[in-house]
């Protein structure tokens, strides 16, 4: 086992704090947080999911505390504006799968970890890392974590859980870059007490709802709130090409942003395609409280080398429909943990830790990619879909894998 130790986690977000805990929990002598944010982390979306099987499993290794609020989800119904009866409000179900998740708030999530880190971890807040580079310090090479402000420390592991955009990443894999799926997702939430002003309801709390029309899908689901339920959805498709918005490069587009052209895409795709109660439903959140995100993926031909491991989003960009985010960057830390455990050295542990979650991630990037060119870039004819078409449909997208929301870490 390695003894003692300092460790820089650059990233304080879901990986950061799984990483930072399981660190301090190890036996590491020091361990940092650098976090560019100052203060509390800002939702960028709210819901997230995690598979049952995932939860029960974290919570059993202790990368998952017991007691954060989540909404039970059992089942997933496929629905679709129904031709022969356009102005049918719900339109026309036709699959209905197990969905055995349950749904979080992303912020609620976050303060569970963050509240879960040993009081020994020192957390930096508004610390921008800008490179990590491996230097030569009494006889030795360690990796050297450089900020903004010019300040250069070397420690004994750096890990990157900075997220899509990782710094980190390039210390490892210079060059590697996600890559633009061609579409984004407009993304809301509101309160689910304004569910009642929709009329009847025909959405089971237990459901998690998938909207489908040309060219896209749209996810619903309830997650628990700080005060109350509250809805999420989560809407695919490609974004109007007059728009003029450029999502090759990670960094050319704040997420977050709606213009006008983007606000009127989304209002006319609801009304073309969508059956009318999911298509008001959606407009229940106000254009100022609608997010767009392009969506990106990224596998890496490595996640450790040098001293430097990569974690969650830094490691591997994955599509969300996977359903596998939080889950994926909470085994990533529960990987670390055991490696760390099993190292006679900074170097074993680095090894351990790519045998581990190298391959297990671009797995998941590469299912997620078939589930977003099915379910987006290369949809089905919904309209005409049954249970025995949209089952064979969902067996072609997994490809072998045994399901969505990642894969067990003890795999028999
Ligand atoms: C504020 C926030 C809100 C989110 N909300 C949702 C949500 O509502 N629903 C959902 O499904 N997913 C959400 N996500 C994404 C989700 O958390 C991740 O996909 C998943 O949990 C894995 O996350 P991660 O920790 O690897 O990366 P991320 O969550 O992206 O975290 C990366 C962290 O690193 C920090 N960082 C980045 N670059 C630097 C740098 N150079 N120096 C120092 N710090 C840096 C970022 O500020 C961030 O806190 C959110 C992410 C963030 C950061």
């Amino acid at each position: 086992m390695v003894r003692g130790g300092t460790v820089a986690v650059v990233g304080g977000s879901i990986a950061g704090c799984a990483f930072a805990a399981a660190a301090a929990r190890a036996g590491a002598d020091r361990v940092v947080v650098l976090e560019r944010t100052r203060g509390r982390l800002a939702d960028r979306g709210v819901g997230l999911c995690v598979h049952d099987d995932r939860a029960a499993e974290l919570t059993a290794l202790g990368a998952l505390p017991a007691g954060i609020a989540r909404h039970r989800l059992t089942r997933r119904r496929w629905v679709v504006k129904d031709p022969a009866a356009p102005a049918s409000p719900a339109g026309r179900l036709f699959w209905e799968q197990p969905f055995p998740f349950h749904s979080y708030h992303w912020g609620l999530l976050w303060r569970g970890l963050r509240e879960a880190t040993p009081a020994s971890v020192v957390h930096r807040q508004g610390a921008a890392v800008t490179a990590v580079a491996r230097a030569e310090a009494h006889g030795r090479r360690r990796p050297e974590v450089v900020t903004a402000d010019g300040a250069a420390e070397a420690y004994d592991l750096v890990v990157g859980a900075d997220g899509y955009r990782s710094v980190v990443r390039d210390a490892i894999c210079p060059g590697s870059r996600p890559h633009y799926a061609g579409y984004v997702c407009w993304r809301g939430n509101f309160d689910a007490r304004l569910l009642d002003t929709l009329g009847e309801d025909p959405w089971p709390p237990d459901a998690v709802t998938t909207v489908c029309f040309p060219g896209g899908s749209c996810v619903v689901y309830r997650i628990p709130g700080p005060d109350g339920t509250r809805v999420n959805w989560v809407l695919y498709a490609a974004p109007p090409r007059a728009a003029g918005l450029r999502f090759d490069d990670p960094t050319s587009f704040p997420p977050g942003h709606l213009t006008p052209e983007l606000a009127t895409s989304l209002a006319e795709l609801l009304a073309r395609a969508f059956p009318p109660y999911w298509a008001r439903l959606i407009a229940l959140t106000p254009p100022q409280d609608t997010f767009v995100q392009p969506i990106y993926d990224l596998e890496t031909a490595r996640t450790a080398a040098g001293g430097i491991l990569l974690a969650g989003d830094a490691a591997t960009v994955v599509r969300p429909h996977n359903t596998s985010g939080a889950a994926k960057a909470l085994q990533d830390a529960s990987a670390f943990a055991s490696a760390w455990r099993d190292a006679a050295s900074w170097d074993e542990l680095a090894s351990a830790y790519e045998a581990a979650r190298g391959e297990a991630g671009r797995e998941l990037v590469a299912l997620a990619r078939r589930l977003g060119r099915a379910q987006v870039e290369q949809t089905p004819d919904w309209a005409a879909m049954d249970r025995h078409g949209a089952e064979s449909w969902w067996r072609t997208q997994l490809g072998g894998a045994p399901g969505i929301g990642g894969q067990a870490m003890s795999r028999p």
